[in-house]
């Protein structure tokens, strides 16, 4: 964290965050990140993180982990226990300050207690649908349930028996008392507690009423002492009844300030989708690369610095708008040419025999690591008389301005020597099967003493030294600019967002690959191990391709 008070950043939160510490109304900034643990984090919540812990630390303030863990159904301990590794792997701590609403289930249902003594809350046997038709709509005001006026010793025995146990699932709801004409549908007597026999996945069976995620939520906020509560935008019209909340309870007030929620061209966010896709197998888990999750994100090679450098350059915005996913590509593109070292894997390989190279000779030629950065050093590439170059760098026939190898054209082999391709063997469809090439010795490392020049430069790998290794190539999962505007954004689906790639070749060094560790395979884009892959199956997953689309965009301006 770092240590300074002065923040100088001009967005409307860091604004609003400076006046109240100007004017006193607080003396020190504490924020949390609130995660319903009912799912995984995503690129959006990588927002709102970069949000909360980066102004708490910008002030020299504090950031709290709470999970707003109200609903027993939907949630459990393993999306705790990723969301937190997924903060972590992000580079965000939240040091002991780890919360949870249901450590609050206790003092809520106090709160709830002093609501019904001031006549503010009141049991209703309104069943769902009743309550819906009591609700009216945006237009027409709703009406009074027939309970809203049970004495307070009445509220207080049911609520008491509600806790007990007495009632089953959805028989009784504990409502505020508001205001059922109330232009903002929130404050028309919403529900505070509900009832459901259900196991808790921390506090077990002790309760069989769980409060609603908005009476849980601003008094846990208030509970932590939390100075600026800051959520997305769809919160701003529910910040009237968590004010309503801890006024009437009397309680100490954080304030709210709701910022943009980050949409993302050809990517659905919600939570409640994604478990659709996990659910249905359309993907093959809350981490399968396609998904924008934070762990998909980590296992498909992003490095967090491009997640967080992505949050920076979209900033915190008051109105929703659509971003465009290629900023974040370019995000990832260029954290990755900086730190990925350079390797060569042959994806579509095609058999290449250099007629004039030595039986039984090989050669190990020296390869730039990274021409980014000087530090990574170089490698000891092996070459011999055999090898794979990609199949799409020959062509028979080749079209116009096609400058690669072709029959009689000499071409440089990257790190390597000149070849020139001399024969073409075929099966019998006719299908290209091995080009027969020579080698120019004179041009070892890549340069003719005569000075003539190629125009192209290809990759490559020695047959005999080569690995064998599966290559996921993923493309985006959506066809559709805004998939969630579809009736159904299942219809939206790319069918063509993984082709793999079962007979692929990379250099020696690529054995040892570890997941998560960038690499940039040269001309073919940038690609980690992933966790599938084993010493004796490599399978690697393509992060993202080398052409930045937001750079051209960007250039033209
Ligand atoms: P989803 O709609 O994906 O289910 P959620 O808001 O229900 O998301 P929570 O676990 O409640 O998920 O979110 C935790 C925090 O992350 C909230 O404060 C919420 O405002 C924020 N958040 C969620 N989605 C986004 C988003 N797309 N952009 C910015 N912030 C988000
Ligand atoms: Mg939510």
């Amino acid at each position: 964290m770092t240590d300074s008070p002065t923040s100088t950043g001009t967005d409307f939160i860091r604004t609003a965050v400076r006046e109240d510490l100007a004017s006193g109304r607080f003396t020190r900034v504490s924020t949390r990140f609130p995660p319903e643990p009912n799912g995984y984090l995503h690129i959006g919540h990588a927002k709102a993180i970069s949000v909360d812990f980066g102004i708490a630390a910008d002030f020299g303030g504090t950031c709290n982990l709470r999970f707003d863990d109200t609903n027993p159904v939907k949630e459990e301990q393993e999306y705790v226990d990723n969301i937190m590794a997924d903060i972590r792997w992000l580079g965000y701590d939240w040091d002991d300050r780890l919360f949870f609403a249901s450590d609050y289930f206790e003092q809520l249902y106090q709160y709830a207690v002093t609501l019904i003594q001031k006549g503010k809350a009141f049991v209703c046997d309104l069943t769902a649908d009743e309550m819906r038709a009591y609700r009216g709509t945006l237009t027409e005001p709703g009406k009074n349930s027939p309970y809203r006026d049970r004495s307070v010793e009445e509220n207080l025995d049911l609520f008491t028996r509600m806790r007990a146990g007495e009632f089953p699932d959805g028989t009784r709801t504990l409502r505020a008392k508001i205001d059922m004409a109330a232009g903002n549908i929130n404050m028309r007597d919403p529900v505070m507690y509900r009832i459901i026999h259900a196991t808790h996945h921390r506090t077990g069976d002790t309760w069989c009423i769980y409060p609603m995620y908005d009476f849980a939520h601003g008094q846990s906020d208030s509970i932590e002492g939390i100075t600026h509560s800051l959520c997305s935008l769809e919160y701003e019209d529910h910040r009237p009844l968590y004010d309503w909340y801890v006024r009437e309870i009397g309680i100490y007030a954080p304030r709210q300030i709701e910022f943009a929620r980050l949409i993302l061209s050809y990517t659905v966010l919600s939570k409640r989708k994604l478990l659709r896709l996990v659910k249905d197998g359309l993907v093959t888990g809350w981490d399968d690369p396609r998904m924008p999750t934070l762990s998909a994100f980590r296992r498909r090679g992003v490095p967090a610095a491009a997640i967080r450098n992505f949050a920076a350059l979209i900033g915190v915005a008051k109105n929703n708008s659509l971003i465009d996913v290629a900023l974040l590509e370019h995000a990832i593109r260029n954290e990755l040419n900086r730190v990925a070292e350079r390797r060569m894997a042959v994806l579509k390989p095609l058999r290449v025999v250099i007629e004039n190279y030595p039986e039984g000779q090989v050669e190990h030629l020296t390869a730039v690591n990274n021409p980014e950065d000087a530090g990574a050093g170089t490698r000891e590439v092996p070459f011999s008389k055999v090898l794979y170059i990609e199949r799409d760098d020959f062509r028979e026939v080749p079209p116009p301005k096609y400058f690669r190898l072709t029959p009689g054209r000499e071409v440089r082999l990257r790190y390597a020597y000149f070849i020139k391709c001399v024969d073409v063997v075929k099966d019998a469809s006719g299908e290209v099967i091995e080009l027969r090439c020579t080698y120019d010795p004179a041009t070892r490392g890549g340069d003719a003493p005569d000075g003539r020049k190629v125009k192209a430069t290809i990759h490559w790998v020695s047959a005999q030294h080569a690995v064998p290794a599966e290559v996921r190539n993923y493309d985006r999962l959506f066809k559709s600019e805004r998939p969630d505007d579809a009736d159904d954004f299942m219809t939206e689906l790319n069918p063509d967002s993984l082709e793999v790639l079962a007979q692929a070749y990379v250099e020696p060094a690529l054995a040892s690959a570890q997941p998560g560790t960038p690499i940039q395979f040269e001309r073919n884009g940038y690609y980690c191990a992933d966790l599938d892959s084993t010493p004796g199956k490599l399978v690697f997953n393509r992060t993202i391709t080398l052409k930045d689309s937001w750079a051209k965009i960007e250039s033209k301006g």
